[in-house]
């Protein structure tokens, strides 16, 4: 059982799922109306229900946090990436900056 919780974990889609894996229907973003989860928004299949819970159901809030979590690790990456050019760029210009003070001495 806990073995098949996690695979089906695994095939979840990350961040906001677009579609349903069992039925391939458009995913929709619906309203809880469960006394425990009320008014907390939910990214499910049209198909899906609650006798039938094969079709996608996600919590709209953790898909949230997926999306946010991967635009960070995207921007972290770009700037890192940014400042590792910029420093070659200081390098470059640092390069030429003694050259022409060379030529200038001339
Ligand atoms: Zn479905």
């Amino acid at each position: 059982m806990s073995a098949n919780l996690s695979h089906r974990r695994a095939e979840r889609q990350r961040g906001f799922p677009t579609f349903c894996r069992k039925c391939g229907e458009t995913a929709e973003i619906f309203t809880s109306r469960t006394l425990k989860n009320l008014g907390r928004l939910f990214h499910g299949c049209p198909n899906g229900s609650e006798e039938d819970k094969n079709h996608l159901f996600k919590w709209t809030d953790e898909s949230a946090v997926e999306e946010i979590h991967d635009i960070k690790s995207l921007f972290d990456e770009k700037i890192g990436h940014l400042e590792l050019q910029s420093q070659r760029y200081e390098d470059v210009l640092r390069s030429y900056d003694k050259r022409l003070k060379i030529w200038m001495m001339l």
